[in-house]
């Protein structure tokens, strides 16, 4: 697989470097941001918490544990798998999937408290998780992160350095599955540079572009 990004129609955060970010930050509404392991997720996510220190960031649940230099309540909360199962149980789960042989959830009360006072939330999760919440509100939008290429995307994946080889290979394997799942999102951004990412995705969030909801009543929309 190679040129990944060719094969969608693909916003090119390129295309707006540099602009400042117009739109209605006031209209609060979930924002999923996917993309395979090794895209820059976190580090675009990271990037957007900078810019616009008012939108909500969800901090997940997870069964795995922690890698060195993460900290507990900030990157997730690292739960064992029973906690993990009551939480399930209780129904205290926006959303959660399995990935790479362990449990990741969105806790739900801080997402809809988030919005109910106001504030734009933003979950960075996998493509189970994304499919759930798309199923569950239809007005979120879902927005893809993109690697540049494919071969891009197993090098970044290679030289993170803090997986062993099974645990790479089974990213890989996640990686090329989401990919293919582009077509299901909103809108897809290449991850070619952090800022200009996250300040495409923060012009997503303030109003550009539609969700799928909005796509329903509108019979004009054109890609
Ligand atoms: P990592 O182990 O690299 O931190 O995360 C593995 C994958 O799980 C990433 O794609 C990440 O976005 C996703 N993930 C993190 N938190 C959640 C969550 O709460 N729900 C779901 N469905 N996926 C998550």
């Amino acid at each position: 697989m190679s040129g990944v990004g060719q094969d969608y129609p693909v916003t090119r955060g390129a295309d707006r470097g540099g602009e400042p970010v117009a739109g209605d930050l006031s209209r609060p509404r979930l924002t999923v941001v996917s993309g395979p392991s090794g895209v820059g997720k976190s580090s675009v996510v990271g990037q957007l918490r900078l810019l616009e220190p008012n939108l909500y960031f969800s901090v997940s649940v997870t069964t795995r544990a922690p890698r060195p230099g993460e900290v507990d309540g900030n990157h997730y909360h690292f739960v064992d798998s029973a906690e993990f199962d009551r939480m399930v149980a209780g129904n205290r789960l926006l959303e959660w999937a399995e990935f790479a042989g362990n449990r990741y959830g969105t806790p739900r009360e801080p997402v809809e408290q988030a919005l109910a006072e106001g504030r734009p939330a933003v979950l960075e999760i996998e493509l189970q998780g994304a499919r759930q919440v798309r199923a569950a509100m239809p007005e979120a939008r879902l927005v893809m992160l993109m690697p540049p290429s494919w071969e891009e995307l197993v090098g970044r994946l290679t030289g993170r350095g803090t997986e062993t080889e099974a645990a790479v290979a089974a990213r890989l394997a996640e990686a090329e599955r989401e990919l293919a799942a582009a077509g299901e999102f909103d809108e897809r951004v290449v991850n070619a540079d952090v800022e200009v990412a996250a300040r495409r995705l923060l012009d997503l969030i303030a109003g550009g572009g539609d969700s799928a909801a909005e796509r329903c009543d509108d019979t004009e929309h054109h890609e």
